[in-house]
């Protein structure tokens, strides 16, 4: 009986964090589209309503085009492109806010985005309106200088659609052009609407929903194409870029990062270069990888695009391509031609990638002076640990060097513009500890550049990670296909040592010279993930925190002049405008993506709340928050441990392999995702069967996953959960009755 009423009030506990887990709605399913389950067979027709010839757009919205994006400094009172102007330098001359008055901002409105998991989109703001999104591919339209909302558009994503995402249902924003406003929904759908109502105009999907491909990154418009890529490398996906008509989204091309099966034959001569560059079988393990899922920049005068290519599938180059190779597309910088996606010249930052270093990270074209003469570069610190510096006319490698400690290469060697690797690196006897991590020395938070400073400003990760051989793999479609040792990337058992290395997760905002490839100020934090930067011409630098504050920083010092408790971590990047003569800052806020997901004992640690928002600053602002409530302890109710250590091994790496994306490193979750050891169906043998592989939580986002694990494997998660229930309940006591500590 007592059993019986525990069971009941974990059951409530458990309700309660699914609902407030995210929205309660279910929503319809995404999947309706009739489409192959080949992406490149996917047809280029948009899908219902059938498109009109002439969109009714109205012309006053959001009226973007080539001469005004081509002269944004001129206007500089919009943001008008993802990285404001088509260098994504981030960087505004707007100085009305300066280092001499920062002391004075304050709030001037705030928008409820009304989900709860990470927000990373960068807003636009055009001729006093701004288009943002928050998690699920949302659109809101709001009056930028109230916060007053005008539209929101809802792609009504099926939750289910979260079994394919790294990183949770994260969306980095939206692109402008002609009166509409263009998003990526997660479920692969690219949708036109109207600027002036948020109607749908045109929609077309560009992948099959059922593959483990999702869309995060934001569009950008070059010459009248949306060019949009997708993510899913370390699911099992065959990554490209599209670029689809403004008009009516007909397809105008399409470019892949890695090479198709080669039996039948090859897109052009870029995929038959790189497909000299692979070893085995890659086609039949999910892809190859290669997504493009964020970053792009665009030079007009040179009329060249270029865009991030990502990590392959798996992520063990020793499974992926067995012998070798630098595997193209794989972790490099592609620069093609933007009316038709020819390539025209590529450079790879890690050959044979083998560690989920992706070139995904932002890319920032800048004119700089070096040794005397100015040049065209292109700058990226990707995640491998390397600042660097290309010409961006022909993608020569004019600098390289190590923007924080790494220890899987010595440098790159100028000479063949490759990293000289470690020894023991690519884990092929033993396991290797690396630095930095798979999530990166930099991940997707964007940098930024000041012209005036000269100064790159990275949101730095400093995290190791320990990498080893599986003892077997097998290709499991759907779910995460790494390669790697699941047990290897988990945490020991003694909390001693999991202190030390949690002593080990750092972060920190970097001033980096790019021309002298050196450190010129840093700001350590206490953690992480936190936000990307803005530079302005005001002398500033402003930054998110993932311990719940927004910084303002002067911008050649780093000297802290401001500051703002945000109540949640923040992670998206900060823009600024101007409406009538008054200079406005906003960011979006609310904690989430991959680290928040996965490191969960170091985010229960911290505890900070999911509270999604637009917060809007000027100088005088005078506007508040609402107090949080925020209850971060997991509720410890296990049941009887019975299984036999074997079967909790068995467990732990299912675990690790299969749920560790969402619900966290061994089993401690960042509470944004229920942590799965204070579930009821601990209790119920049955009822976990029915959620795991019967799918019954899938509208709210647990997909089935009898395709990927056998009965038998998912009670063997169960007992493992079990297991690491008593261990957080034990420590809890450990801690002290009776007192709020952090679980884990
Ligand atoms: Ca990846």
């Amino acid at each position: 009986m007592i059993r019986y009423l525990l069971t009941l009030a974990a059951v409530a506990i458990l309700s309660t964090v699914l609902t407030a887990c995210d929205r309660s709605e279910p929503v319809g399913a995404a999947g309706e589209s009739a489409v192959t389950t080949d992406p490149g067979a996917v047809a280029p027709e948009p899908l219902e309503p059938p498109p009109a010839a002439q969109p009714s757009v109205s012309p006053a919205a959001a009226s973007v085009d080539a001469r005004r994006l081509q002269q944004a400094d001129k206007e500089p009172g919009n943001w008008m492109s993802h990285g404001r102007t088509y260098s994504e330098q981030r960087f505004s001359p707007l100085a009305q806010i300066n280092d001499g008055n920062v002391a004075s901002l304050g709030l001037a409105w705030s928008y409820d985005l009304e989900t709860q998991r990470g927000i990373e989109a960068t807003s636009i703001v055009v001729d006093g309106v701004m288009y943002t999104t928050s998690s699920w591919s949302i659109v809101h339209a709001l009056d930028a200088r109230t916060g007053e909302h005008l539209w929101t558009f809802d792609p009504e994503v099926a939750q289910e659609k979260l079994k394919h995402t790294c990183c949770g249902p994260v969306n980095r924003g939206v692109a402008v052009w002609k009166g509409q406003v263009f998003v990526g929904a997660l479920d692969g759908r690219l949708f036109a609407l109207d600027a002036a109502s948020g109607k749908v105009n045109w929609q077309v999907a560009t992948f099959d929903p059922a593959l483990p491909y999702t869309i995060t990154g934001a569009p950008r418009v070059v010459k009248g194409k949306v060019l949009i890529g997708n993510g899913g490398a370390e699911f099992g996906v065959r990554g490209y870029l599209s670029a689809y008509n403004v008009k009516d989204g007909g397809l105008a091309w399409r470019f892949y990062t890695v090479p198709g099966d080669p039996a039948l034959g090859f897109e052009n001569d870029a995929m038959k270069m790189a497909a000299a560059t692979w070893n085995g079988e890659w086609w039949k393990l999910g892809g190859g990888g290669g997504t493009v899922w964020d970053s792009m920049a665009y030079d007009p005068k040179l009329d060249l695009l270029y865009f991030g290519v990502g990590n392959g599938t798996p992520w063990n180059q020793e499974i992926r391509s067995p012998g070798g190779g630098d595997n193209l597309f794989l972790s490099s910088i592609v620069a093609v031609r933007p009316d038709t996606g020819e390539y025209v010249w590529h450079y790879q930052t890690t050959p044979g990638e083998s560690w989920d270093y992706t070139a995904t990270q932002s890319i920032i074209l800048a004119d700089l002076k070096l040794a005397g003469t100015t040049r065209k570069v292109l700058m990226q610190a990707p995640k491998n640990g390397f600042f660097y510096v290309l010409d961006r006319q022909t993608g020569e490698l004019i600098s390289a060097d190590n923007y924080i400690n790494i220890t899987w290469a010595t440098h790159v060697d100028m000479a063949t513009g490759r990293p000289v690797e470690v020894s023991g690196a690519r884990y092929q006897d033993t396991p290797f500890t690396i630095f930095p991590s798979y999530l990166g020395g930099h991940n997707w938070h964007p940098m930024s550049f000041s012209p005036d400073t000269g100064l790159v400003y990275i949101p730095v990760l400093d995290i190791p990670a320990v990498y080893g051989q599986p003892e077997t793999f097998r290709y499991n479609p759907g779910v995460a296909n790494t390669g790697t040792d699941g047990i290897s990337g988990g945490l020991p058992d003694d909390q001693a040592e999991r202190d030390a290395i949690g002593a080990l997760v750092k972060g920190r905002l970097l001033a980096w010279n790019p021309v002298a490839q050196k450190e010129a100020w840093r700001v350590e934090y206490r953690g992480p993930w936190n936000g990307g930067t803005l530079a302005t011409a005001g002398n500033l630098v402003l930054q998110g925190t993932a311990d719940g504050k927004f910084v303002a920083y002067r911008a050649d010092s780093g000297e802290a002049l401001w500051n703002f408790t945000t109540q949640t971590g923040v992670v998206a990047p900060p823009v600024t405008y101007e409406i009538d003569g008054e200079q406005y800052i906003s960011v979006n806020v609310g904690w989430g993506g991959a680290f928040a997901l996965v490191f969960g004992e170091y985010v229960q640690a911290e505890s900070l709340p999911n509270v999604s928002r637009v917060l809007t600053f000027k100088l005088g602002g005078k506007a508040g928050l609402p107090p949080v409530e925020w209850q971060p302890a997991v509720v410890f109710n296990p049941p009887e441990l019975k299984a036999s250590p074997e079967t909790i091994k068995q467990g732990l790496t299912t675990y690790q392999d299969v749920c560790m994306g969402c619900h966290g490193l061994n089993a401690v979750s960042g509470l944004i995702v229920p942590d799965l050891r204070g579930s009821a169906y601990l209790w119920d043998e049955k009822g976990w069967e029915d959620v795991v592989r019967g799918g019954l939580l899938k509208e709210r986002g647990m997909a089935s996953f009898a395709d990927n694990i056998s009965a038998v494997e998912a009670q063997a998660i169960r007992s493992y959960v079990i297991q690491q229930a008593w261990r957080g309940k034990a420590l809890r006591e450990q801690a002290g009755a009776g007192k709020d500590v952090p679980a884990g």
